[in-house]
């Protein structure tokens, strides 16, 4: 075990993500909690682990634990990804690297359309997310949004998929709602809200 975030509390928990939009997500949905939020940049430099799993709940549990074992940290870390079923559920676990880690999203976004061609189909964002300590697994939920795939790429907020998933209710894509808007329906928010309710458990 390498040696851990040197101020760690009982308290302390370690978001281990290193997207930088997935934080800014996430910050306020565990704002208000008696805990102490650290995360991968505050504690000493941790090798990634290979995401090798087959489902979102593999992946979750792989980063979790991994990262829970070379902190000494009470770790939480989540695996998410875009879902559409006229595609047999592509690009799923293999979002961020749809087409290859260094495609762009436009190019992500007109390959999926090529293949759609014209159709519209049923789309979703999951969200699996583990917490662990030690080896242990101390909670898990899995959690998701349904929509469906916009006419057109539409919008400049969010990141990943946001400007191609279209969220009925709302009549727009998540990359055209606030982050506040978009964490109230997110497969994110929901996961994290769901979190909330176990951090505040006595
Ligand atoms: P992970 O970092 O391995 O969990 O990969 C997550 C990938 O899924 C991201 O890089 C995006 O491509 C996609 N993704 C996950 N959540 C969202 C979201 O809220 N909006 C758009 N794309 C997302």
């Amino acid at each position: 075990m390498t040696p851990a975030f040197a101020k760690a509390t009982a308290r302390t928990l370690l978001v281990a993500t290193t997207n930088p939009n997935k934080l800014r997500e996430i910050r306020p949905l565990l704002a208000g909690l008696a805990i102490e939020l650290v995360t991968l940049a505050d504690v000493a430099a941790v090798p990634e682990p290979e995401e090798t799993g087959a489902t979102f709940w593999e992946n979750a549990r792989i980063k979790a634990l991994a990262y829970a074992d070379a902190t000494g940290l009470t770790t939480v870390a989540e695996d998410s990804g875009f879902e559409v079923d006229a595609l047999g559920g592509e690009p799923g676990v293999r979002s961020a690297r749809f087409m290859g880690p260094s495609a762009t999203y436009p190019e992500r976004f007109a390959e999926i359309f090529r293949r759609l061609n014209g159709q519209v189909s049923v789309a979703r964002f999951v969200t699996a997310l583990a917490v662990a300590k030690g080896n242990e697994l101390l909670f898990e939920t899995e959690t998701a949004v349904e929509g469906r795939i916009a006419d057109t790429p539409r919008g400049a907020h969010g990141f990943g998929y946001d400007p191609i998933f279209w969220y009925p209710p709302f009549g727009r894509t998540t990359a055209e709602l606030t982050d506040q808007d978009k964490a109230a329906v997110s497969h994110r928010g929901r996961a994290f809200r769901d979190l909330q309710g176990w951090l505040r458990k006595p």
